[in-house]
């Protein structure tokens, strides 16, 4: 499926996608053994807004009941999800 322009901005939430990437847009290998910080949402302070789910380059952050959700396979740690978040309910913590 090839990218293409929409008519109008979707006026609804549920409008929106469910991913940002499209299937052939996926990265095809984890890259997460590069990565040294990970985001952690905290579900308490999320509103659902979906800023770091539209700003996140990689397209790892997905809908989830009504919230967000990250697939730590391919999220690089690069931080932009927290510096989006205006809730504060994204931290950046230490990979173990
Ligand atoms: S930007 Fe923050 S509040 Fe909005 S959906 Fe993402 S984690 Fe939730
Ligand atoms: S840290 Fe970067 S790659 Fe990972 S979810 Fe946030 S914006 Fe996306």
């Amino acid at each position: 499926m090839k990218p293409f322009l929409r008519e109008k901005i979707p006026a609804k939430l549920s409008e929106i996608p469910e991913y940002t990437a499209y299937e052939a847009g996926y990265l095809v290998t984890g890259n997460a053994g590069w990565r040294n910080i990970r985001p952690v949402i905290n579900k308490e302070k999320c509103v659902g807004c979906l800023q770091c789910y539209l700003h996140c380059p990689d397209g790892v952050i997905f809908k989830k009941d009504g919230k967000v959700d990250i697939d730590y396979d391919f999220c690089k740690g690069c931080g932009i999800c927290k510096r989006i978040c205006k809730p504060g309910a994204i931290e950046m913590e230490a990979e173990k």
